[in-house]
């Protein structure tokens, strides 16, 4: 039998890579808030209401700010839609908020933006898609009246192109330019090059109507991850737009989280993308506000941005006797979700507060350590105490059955302590 070989020196050392620089883009403002050329990669959403439900819509897109969406898009599909905008626009300020409003545009949105003056100017952004703004001689007119308003009211536009609703004389005329060619290639890759293409020739045409580079941002969703990194690997290649990264029709639950957060893991690790969206599709009855969150720690588990503590939890196995550790690990997250807007202001830097809860002695401790707060449950045949480790040390061992309520308590202290307005010193108790 041969040897297994021993590893070279060479092999075993190396650098150890972490995301790529950012790809350099030209900054757009939406309203107050910037979007690429190096800011902070934003969040975004997008509402299901009817737009002409005018305190329905006020509703969801606070509901979404709150939860902490940057900016947020909304139907504007026909005219009561359209004539609703300026009256959310102004409900929403009455309650303090001024997250930019985005209207999304299909078919008609020349129309109705030229119609409806009030919801030309309420807006902060109009989502265009090259696919669908009209066809044959009509699409250059209707997407040169979209320009022209947005150039008008000084507004900055989306070109979204989709796979769902890609630009079928595009499509066509490439498909035709591949069947001709020696060495065509499958209709796959001819249909990104056409999501590619429409993106960037739609931007090139807004470019020659008079709307500057800094008021563009390009998107080309698609619903495959595969396809998806590709078409966003070749857009930020050929051009220095700043991005939007969706996946589209994502999907309910765990498939569209994973999809999503797959597809645009790989891309903002590879440094693109200014501004994302986690597209998924609520449980009936489900909270909106979830494709807020999965964002969020998409973008904070990747190290890009913070948003709120993180609780670090084993997953649990045949060492723990009872689910009091996930029931804790539930409880503190939710906890902190809760309090997060108002400690947001009360305790500056809070969301860069790490927990650890953590079901036994094998990486308990050494998981709560890392932690700024961490606990360390029983598990099966260990002493019913869980010690608590405060900033890497050792700080007190709960024990009975009030463990969770005491720990969160500490967990309250903790903050008041670190991030209040009084005290930063590091917390320090005995046993
Ligand atoms: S810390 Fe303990 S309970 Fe949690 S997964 Fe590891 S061995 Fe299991």
């Amino acid at each position: 039998m041969n040897k297994p070989e021993k590893p070279s020196q060479e092999k075993l050392q190396g650098d150890v890579a972490g995301p790529s620089a950012r790809h350099k883009t030209t900054q757009v403002m939406v309203g107050k808030v910037a979007v690429g050329g190096g800011a902070p990669i934003v969040v975004q959403s997008m509402t299901n209401t009817d737009t002409a439900d005018i305190e329905g819509t006020i509703a969801q897109v606070a509901a979404l700010s709150r939860a902490g969406s940057e900016m947020v898009r909304i139907t504007v599909d026909r005219e009561e839609a359209a004539a609703a905008v300026p009256h959310i626009r102004d409900g929403l300020r009455k309650l303090g908020i001024t997250t930019p409003l985005i209207g999304d545009f299909h078919y008609i949105g020349h129309k109705l933006l030229a119609d409806y003056p009030a919801c030309a100017e309420a807006l902060d952004k109009y989502r265009i898609n090259p696919g669908n703004v009209g066809f044959k001689n009509k699409r250059d007119t209707q997407f040169a009246d979209i320009i022209e308003i947005a150039n008008k009211y000084d507004k900055p536009v989306r070109i979204g192109a989709n796979w769902g609703s890609l630009d079928q004389e595009l499509l066509t005329k490439l498909m035709d330019e591949n069947t001709a060619s020696p060495d065509p290639r499958d209709a796959r890759a001819v249909t990104r090059e056409a999501m590619v293409q429409s993106a960037l020739l739609s931007a090139a045409r807004a470019q020659e109507l008079g709307m500057p580079k800094n008021k563009m941002i390009l998107s080309a969703k698609v619903s495959a991850v595969q396809d998806l990194i590709a078409v966003y690997q070749e857009l930020a290649r050929r051009s220095d737009y700043a991005i939007h990264l969706g996946l589209t029709e994502a999907g309910m639950g765990s498939k569209g989280i994973v999809a999503s957060s797959a597809a645009l893991g790989i891309l903002l690790q590879g440094g693109i993308g200014d501004t994302i969206r986690i597209s998924l599709t609520p449980e009936p009855g489900g909270d909106r506000t979830l494709e807020v969150q999965v964002a969020q720690e998409l973008l904070q588990t990747m190290g890009f941005r913070t948003f709120v503590p993180l609780v670090a939890a084993c997953p649990g196995c045949g060492r723990t006797t009872s689910t009091t550790f996930q029931e804790l690990a539930r409880s503190i997250q939710d906890f902190i979700r809760e309090e997060m807007p108002g400690w947001k202001t009360q305790y500056p830097g809070v969301e860069e507060l790490n927990v650890a809860v953590m079901g036994c002695i094998v990486n308990g401790p050494g998981e709560s350590k890392h932690a700024n707060i961490g606990i360390s449950l029983p598990g099966t045949g260990e002493a019913p105490a869980a010690p608590v480790f405060v900033d890497g040390k050792k700080f007190r061992t709960l024990r009975g059955p009030g463990i969770a309520a005491d720990f969160k308590a500490l967990v309250i202290d903790y903050i008041d302590q670190r991030y209040g307005a009084g005290a930063k010193a590091p917390v320090t108790a005995a046993e």
